[in-house]
């Protein structure tokens, strides 16, 4: 069954974590063994051979770079200057993976209907979609950088990560949107980009309501009521987000999947850590909404963890075609299935770009 993934760091990982996503996953976890500098390594589990492997024809993927103040202990970036460059860096990687024929860019509802066709009848190495988005917006430099991005492709923008960003406060930290904030929600409704709520602490989440109108998704997102986290939404959250015709898509990493996990301790399998608990995850939002048109996926694979932090019946990203018997095992419907897999982050972008 075709795959839709709403939410990888393609770039980052190349970029940042140095590696070659046109190798084989094993490849890469094989160069990677001995090293420590980052907590996944050796333990990937996204290549583009995996992807196609795994029908995952498409997919959202970020731009990320964040801007630190002198007090904030988070990693990232010294000025908004630099993180804007280093999303330049990654851009420069998504356009070398076009010209290799690994990766197309999709920005409008003529690129996605010829993305399908060329998926379907091209039988040597499939070209993989892409939907550029920026995960947290402190790169954006002033409004007219967002334009600049706009005008590269962006589709899609998450005004915050983790912590207080310039437009946005993040996860785990609490603050509202300020001027700035209602500045960028506004050039985001003017360029027709998608709005992503995932990352917004509560506070922002709901003043980002209060001023936003259009389009908006939950790109990598679990529920609170299975993990009660600030980086989750509530069902009041979710409820609001369906009411606004989002697509909320469900991610894969451990530690907000299952309650009390601990970084670099615990261990996917003795916490249950599976695709079940993603199942759940869609299942609670399609009750919430009444019907199947809300959930689709959004694994964040690549997001800094790997099978470490990850369910443990995913190796590789291949491992997504597991999730069409899961939910067929729970009584939902072979157009149910393909509505989650891909096709309601389909229809949202064909609504979004008609
Ligand atoms: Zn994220």
């Amino acid at each position: 069954m075709f795959i839709f993934d709403a939410h990888l760091d393609l770039a980052m990982n190349a970029m940042e974590w140095n590696r070659d996503l046109t190798l084989p996953v094993s490849e890469i976890r094989e160069r990677e063994k001995g090293k420590t500098d980052k907590p996944d390594r050796g333990n990937t589990t996204v290549s583009f051979p995996a992807m196609r492997k795994g029908n995952v024809g498409l997919c959202v993927a970020t731009q990320i770079a964040r801007y630190v103040k002198k007090e904030n202990p988070l990693p990232g970036w010294h000025s908004q200057h630099q993180a804007w460059a280093q999303t330049q860096g990654q851009l420069a990687w998504y356009k070398a993976m076009e010209k290799a024929r690994e990766m197309v860019q999709i920005r409008d509802t003529e690129g996605l209907e010829n993305h399908f066709k060329l998926w379907e009848s091209n039988k040597g190495k499939k070209t993989i979609g892409y939907i550029l988005s920026l995960e947290g917006a402190d790169s954006i430099v002033d409004l007219s950088y967002l334009e600049k991005s706009h005008e590269s492709g962006l589709r899609a923008i998450g005004p915050a990560h983790y912590g207080p960003g310039v437009y946005a406060h993040g996860t785990d930290s609490v603050g509202g949107i300020g001027v700035k904030g209602r500045e960028l929600l506004k050039k985001i409704e003017e360029l027709n980009l998608i709005l992503d709520a995932t990352h917004l602490c509560d506070m922002s989440f709901w003043e980002t309501m209060d001023v936003y109108n259009g389009p908006v998704w939950a790109s990598h997102q679990l529920c609170r009521k299975f993990v009660d986290h600030n980086r989750q939404f509530s069902d009041e959250q979710l409820k609001e987000l369906i009411s606004r015709k989002a697509v909320i898509g469900i991610a894969l990493d451990a530690w907000m999947m299952v309650p009390n996990w601990v970084r670099g301790k615990s261990d996917p399998k003795e916490m249950g850590v599976n695709l079940e608990i993603m199942i759940n995850n869609m299942d609670h939002i399609c009750q919430l909404a009444g019907n199947t048109n809300h959930v689709g996926i959004g694994t964040d694979l690549d997001g800094g963890f790997g099978t470490e932090q990850g369910p443990y019946d995913v190796d590789t990203i291949s491992d997504l075609q597991k999730i069409p018997a899961l939910l067929s095992q729970r009584g939902y419907s072979e157009t149910d299935i393909q509505k989650i897999t891909s096709q309601n982050f389909i229809n949202f972008l064909k609504r979004v770009w008609r």
